[in-house]
């Protein structure tokens, strides 16, 4: 059977090598010059740069796990945030570290006191639940959070407020009653000793797997099977108009010094354009003289212009999908998935995770 794979991402790349691993002839294809989609990074001066933002591998499925490793040794790099608020760079998500950075003692001790009657220690709490807690310390916390980490920062991020969005959205970095100032607690962690692109080459290196790069999808390309994980709207020439997405536009800076911040990521909320700066060499603690940054801009997608980043979360939009999905459904031997084809907000593991799930279905 002649299996064509749209998209050398995370996902396509899991399934072409599932596909490959089982006998099946795969033709991967993409129209970037590159494979890796949106995790792909190269080497300059001596620092692997991540040419679409900054990219953590973390999880806590085994089988994901298990399934990655295979193809890459891991750095164990512990994903660290920090944000500059009022003034002061303390730890994102909002913690007790950061409670204690920013309020007077006896205030943040106080304070301290109540989220661990109300929550429990190493809780998470989303911040739109923190807002709801009918108590007056609880109720100042919350509008502190709400305000001075979430509000900004999500206008620029999406063009509307953290009210607006899918709850889901701002959940991703709840405020967590803990002394632990990683931002992620998943069993697993780590980046990819070489890079991501070294990852997925690996994975795309086996003789049932063929790839051609700069390499569109045309409707006369043959197939037996289709896995798209493209937008599933671009699929059906947009017949019920464009699912819409929020992009991103780097602005990367190479400094002739070693260090220009103490994280791999600061966050800037207030007072900037951009939302975040990434410092590259943190990673797989890349030894250089110099150091690569990027200013990340968020910015609508426009077909064109940039790229496909994050899906929007909403009840129009997921209406527009379930339309899509419907005509999914019809085209028997075409398969969507992949954070474009399902239209969901994947991190890298759940892209994994699904890819695996839908190989074990079909
Ligand atoms: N967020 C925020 N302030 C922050 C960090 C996150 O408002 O300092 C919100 C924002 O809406 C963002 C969402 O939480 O889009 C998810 O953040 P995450 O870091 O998971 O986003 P990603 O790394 O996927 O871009």
């Amino acid at each position: 059977m002649e299996n064509l794979i749209v998209g050398c991402g995370v996902s396509g790349a899991t399934m072409a090598r599932l596909l490959a691993e089982a006998g099946e002839r795969v033709t991967i294809i993409d129209s970037k010059n590159h494979i890796g989609g949106n995790v792909y990074d190269y080497y300059q001066d001596g620092i692997c740069v991540h040419k679409y933002g900054t990219h953590i591998f973390h999880t806590s499925n085994k089988e994901v796990w298990d399934f990655v490793s295979r193809f890459c040794q891991w750095y164990p790099y512990q994903h660290k945030v920090r944000g500059l608020i009022d003034g002061q760079i303390v730890p994102i998500p909002f913690n007790l570290n950061t409670l204690h950075a920013l309020f007077p003692k006896t205030l943040a001790d106080k304070i301290e006191q109540k989220l661990l009657d109300n929550f429990g220690l190493n809780k998470k709490v989303p911040i739109l639940e923190l807002r709801k807690k009918d108590d007056e310390d609880l109720q100042f916390l919350a509008q502190y959070i709400y305000d001075k980490i979430f509000l900004e920062y999500t206008l620029k991020q999406w063009g509307q407020t953290p009210d607006e969005i899918d709850p889901s959205v701002s959940g991703r970095v709840p405020v967590y009653v803990s002394r632990d100032d990683r931002y992620f607690q998943d069993k697993y962690q780590g980046i990819p000793i070489g890079g991501y692109t070294a990852m997925i080459k690996n994975m795309l290196n086996h003789p049932n797997i063929r790839v051609k790069l700069k390499t569109p999808f045309s409707k006369d390309m043959k197939y037996d099977r289709l896995f798209w994980s493209g937008s599933i709207d671009e699929f059906f020439d947009y017949k019920h108009g464009k699912l819409p997405y929020r992009s991103e536009r780097f602005e990367f800076i190479t400094f002739p010094f070693s260090k220009f911040q103490d994280a791999a990521v600061v966050n800037y909320p207030c007072n900037y354009e951009f939302t975040r700066i990434g410092e590259y060499k943190y990673f797989l603690n890349d030894q250089s003289d110099k150091t690569i940054v990027s200013y990340e801009y968020p910015e609508p997608f426009e077909d064109g212009k940039n790229e496909r980043y994050y899906p929007i979360a909403n009840e129009k939009n997921a209406e527009l999908y379930q339309m899509y999905l419907k005509m999914a459904g019809t085209c028997g031997n075409v398969f969507f998935f992949g954070r474009l084809g399902d239209y969901k907000y994947y991190d890298m593991d759940k892209a994994i995770a699904r890819s695996i799930e839908l190989f074990k279905e079909i």
